[in-house]
């Protein structure tokens, strides 16, 4: 595809910005939190009907507890591209009314507009933009919005993991590294409840009869920690401790929830059965162990390389420079990146504070990710 044709999405997405932004803040202003089915569903019919005014076909997939998901299709094509956007958010409801929408020096504020609405207003322009211009892409494009990201993805992750067998690549339009930079690897998350049995006793009648819980669990926290390699990139944090009842009684049980990140599959396989085969120091105690990898590494690898490279080539075109890194933080581009399909994050807007009060988005990056989401769609 020529550059000029690459400037030319660029240009009538700059266009845009005004809708765009306009668009943003209708739907930042729709609460969406994972945990209320009624109002996510309520953002997802919204959505619906601007995807089908866009020309594209949408079908919702009915979910009993948590909030539906929305599978978009556009274009024609025996095979496909997948573009990943959860409609979920971490806010309450009511968070909006309290922090609506607004715009401050070029930035857009609000809960959630940078994780990630300003993302799923881009695929939206990026879709009407190609359509306007009469581009049509080699591969359809699928739309995948899930309702539970930001809970774990337990009921999307099977149809997730479906459509990205179908895929030539997949992008996710999570929000951007910080300046900007697009994501090629971000680490495998773990997560394990351990539960330690001692024996409970009178701390001054009967210290001998007891078999301390907290004891123990001393030891197993030092060891977890010391499984960290940050040279390899894995951290292992227990991140809560209970233990114990009174000061004068020995503690016959504690629990320990532990966090665990990876930049390789290879790390995993060598530290999880390691957490998961914890042995006690003290032989008398009972040690049990629940929990795994839950979203595994989306590695750094050649497939993934190459699908930045591509955008990176799309963008200085536009004379956009983009750049690439990873983060610690997991998204569903970790499940079909592990499937081997190749995967592109961070495609959402230029921004900051994802979690925080003070999330926004730089407004002229809307415009901008979107023509490099749009010129992706093309030259896959
Ligand atoms: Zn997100």
């Amino acid at each position: 595809m020529s550059s000029d044709l690459h400037k030319q999405i660029l240009q009538s997405l700059r266009n845009k910005q005004d809708e765009m932004v306009g668009t943003l803040e209708e739907l930042t202003n729709l609460d969406s939190p994972s945990t209320d089915k009624a109002l996510t569903d309520r953002f997802a019919s919204v959505l619906a009907e601007k995807w089908k005014a866009a020309g594209a076909s949408v079908h919702t997939l009915e979910q009993e507890k948590y909030g539906n998901h929305l599978r978009v299709e556009w274009g024609g094509g025996e095979t496909q591209v997948l573009l990943l956007c959860h409609m979920d958010t971490v806010w309450s409801a009511g968070e909006t009314a309290k922090r609506p929408f607004k715009v401050e020096n070029g930035k857009g504020f609000g809960p959630g507009a940078y994780d990630m609405k300003g993302g799923i207003v881009e695929a939206l322009y990026a879709v009407k933009t190609l359509s306007e211009l009469g581009l049509t892409p080699k591969h359809r494009v699928v739309i995948l919005h899930n309702s539970d990201e930001e809970i774990g993805s337990l009921s999307s992750r099977p149809i997730i993991e479906e459509e990205a067998k179908k895929s030539k690549a997949v992008l996710v339009l999570e929000p951007s590294a910080q300046g900007g930079s697009l994501k090629t690897w971000r680490k495998g998350v773990g997560m394990f409840e351990v539960t330690i049995k001692g024996r409970a006793a009178h701390a001054g009648a009967d210290y001998t009869k007891g078999i301390s819980a907290v004891q123990e669990a001393a030891h197993q926290i030092l060891y977890l920690h010391g499984l960290t390699d940050l040279d390899e990139g894995t951290t292992v944090n227990v991140g809560i401790v209970r233990a114990g009842t009174r000061s004068n009684v020995v503690a016959e049980e504690a629990h320990l929830r532990v966090d665990l990140r990876v930049k390789t599959q290879e790390a995993a396989n060598w530290v999880v059965p390691k957490i998961l085969g914890l042995k006690p120091v003290d032989p008398r105690v009972n040690i049990t162990v629940k929990g795994d990898l839950n979203r595994p590494p989306m590695e750094r690898n050649q497939r993934n390389l190459a699908l930045f490279q591509l955008a990176r080539a799309i963008g200085q075109n536009m004379g956009i420079d983009l750049t690439e890194s990873g983060t610690g933080g997991g998204s569903d581009g970790n499940f079909t990146s592990a499937l081997g399909i190749p995967t592109l994050d961070g495609l959402g807007p230029v921004g900051d504070d994802a979690h925080s009060p003070g999330e926004y988005v730089f407004l002229s990056s809307l415009p901008e990710r979107a023509a490099v989401l749009a010129g992706l769609m093309m030259e896959i």
